[in-house]
């Protein structure tokens, strides 16, 4: 089998797992209601500061997250290019960004950079 069928195979199952991830933090997400979605979202940052003083060394960033679109994906790594497209967790709607389906978007983004670069 070649490396393209690896990778093909590879994101096509994290894709599939992804989705089956929206539908979970969407129906979670439903439950909770905008003024709790607002009150969690009003404290991702000092979760991720909370994180941070405690043993758990990975938190970087808190990054928009794609399914309720709050600013509270609390990044537990750099993505491969340095940025914040790395996995984590959101405290509002509880949806996880995996490694693969992370890795895709920093890969995304860094062709976009490079494509949009004035140079
Ligand atoms: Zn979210």
């Amino acid at each position: 089998m070649s490396v393209d069928m690896d990778w093909d195979e590879a994101i096509g199952r994290a894709r599939a797992a992804d989705q089956r991830e929206v539908k979970r933090a969407e129906a979670y997400l439903a439950l909770l209601g905008e003024d709790e979605a607002q009150r969690r979202a009003d404290t991702a940052h000092d979760r991720l500061i909370a994180l941070d003083d405690r043993e758990y060394s990975g938190p970087v960033e808190v990054d928009e997250c794609p399914l309720c679109g709050h600013c509270a994906l609390l990044v537990t790594d750099f993505d491969d290019f340095g940025g914040t497209e790395g996995p984590g967790i959101c405290v509002v709607c509880s949806y996880e960004r995996s490694d693969d389906i992370a890795r895709e978007g920093a890969v995304a983004e860094h062709i976009s950079r490079i494509m949009n670069k004035d140079d």
